[in-house]
């Protein structure tokens, strides 16, 4: 499995027993974006001179430390020239408008397969998701969240969207920053219950809800209400990657024990799919869209982060909506 790595978290693992213990796992190429190597190897050495300063670790022991790191960089780090995913810049600074500048690690990933971009919270907790989805053999089949939601998109014109907190909204960002998006703010679940009101309010509308696996275990009763109340034109896309990704990927019941699409039809959902491919997902889509009745969409993603962060205020985008969906 090939991951890409930026510099902070690189330096993190390598101070850490378990990541450098982990970075030597056969199953894991890391990679990283060789302009930013130099930058890498001076915030490890000035880290490792902090902790002596402070004491946390005696001088001996940080030479060790620095020859321990260096030598797991040299042995397991693919350094990878700038010419290799150069032609990738302007779509990642586009995808980080806040800091364009730091656009390698992004291309990088682009070039890969996006698993780990978002790196901001990749953890050793991250690397340990991403290797037991690949000893299930999962990784192969999960599909990648901005692809899917640029999907959705496609078969909408002006129809309000609801997108939960988190990688939800923050790809809906990326996808198209439309004002008939709503960002959920803070309140974790709620996603498809403000959607649902909107589709009562509204019942020849067609609405659109994003949600993660874990806003959805937030908030089940939210389905069985979705299953009595009957809105119309209501789909729910459950976005299933199995960890809370934003908090670091930590495993949630969905990657265990828990089928979320069987307790949607246990909820009393009659319509619900769980596409296996990207193509399957959007047939599922049209299916929805065109048909009467709340529709469950459930299909499992890739772990990690979106790429962009929408840094909006809520009032200011409580306004922008009201003003998208005003008929
Ligand atoms: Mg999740």
């Amino acid at each position: 499995m090939r991951l890409v790595i930026d510099a902070n978290i690189l330096v993190a693992e390598l101070l850490r027993v378990r990541g450098r213990a982990l970075m030597t796992l056969p199953t894991l190429y890391l990679t990283i974006a060789g302009s930013i190597w130099d930058e890498t190897e001076y915030e490890l050495c000035k880290c490792i001179a902090h902790l002596t300063m402070r004491g946390t670790v005696l001088p001996d022991v940080a030479e060790c430390l620095l020859e321990s790191a260096l030598l797991t960089v040299n042995d397991r780090l693919g350094q990878i020239p700038v010419a290799a995913y150069g032609t990738h810049e302007s779509i990642a600074r586009s995808r980080i408008p806040r800091d364009p500048d730091d656009w390698h690690t992004v291309a990088l990933a682009l070039d890969a397969d996006f698993l780990g971009c978002g790196v901001a919270t990749w953890t050793t907790d991250t690397l340990l998701a991403h290797l037991a989805y690949m000893e299930d053999g999962v990784v192969a089949k999960v599909m990648d969240r901005l692809d899917l939601t640029q999907r959705v998109l496609a078969h909408l014109t002006d129809e309000a969207v609801f997108a939960g907190i988190g990688n939800a909204g923050f790809d809906l960002f990326a996808a198209g920053d439309r004002s008939q998006n709503f960002y959920m703010f803070g309140s974790m679940g709620l996603a498809s219950s403000l959607g649902l009101g909107y589709a009562l309010a509204r019942p020849d509308e067609r609405v659109v809800v994003l949600e993660g696996e874990g806003s959805v275990l937030m908030n089940l009763g939210s389905l069985a209400t979705i299953a009595r109340m009957r809105p119309r034109r209501y789909l729910l896309v459950i976005m299933d990657n199995g960890t809370y990704a934003l908090t670091g990927s930590q495993r949630n019941a969905a990657a265990d024990v828990t089928d979320i699409a069987m307790i949607a039809r246990g909820a009393g959902i009659t319509r619900v799919a769980t596409p296996q491919t990207a193509e399957e997902f959007e047939r599922a889509v049209m299916d929805a869209l065109s048909s009467d009745g709340p529709a469950v969409i459930v299909v499992k993603i890739a772990d990690g982060n979106s790429a962009v962060r929408h840094g909006w205020d809520p009032v200011e985008r409580k306004h922008c909506f009201a003003a998208g969906v005003a008929r």
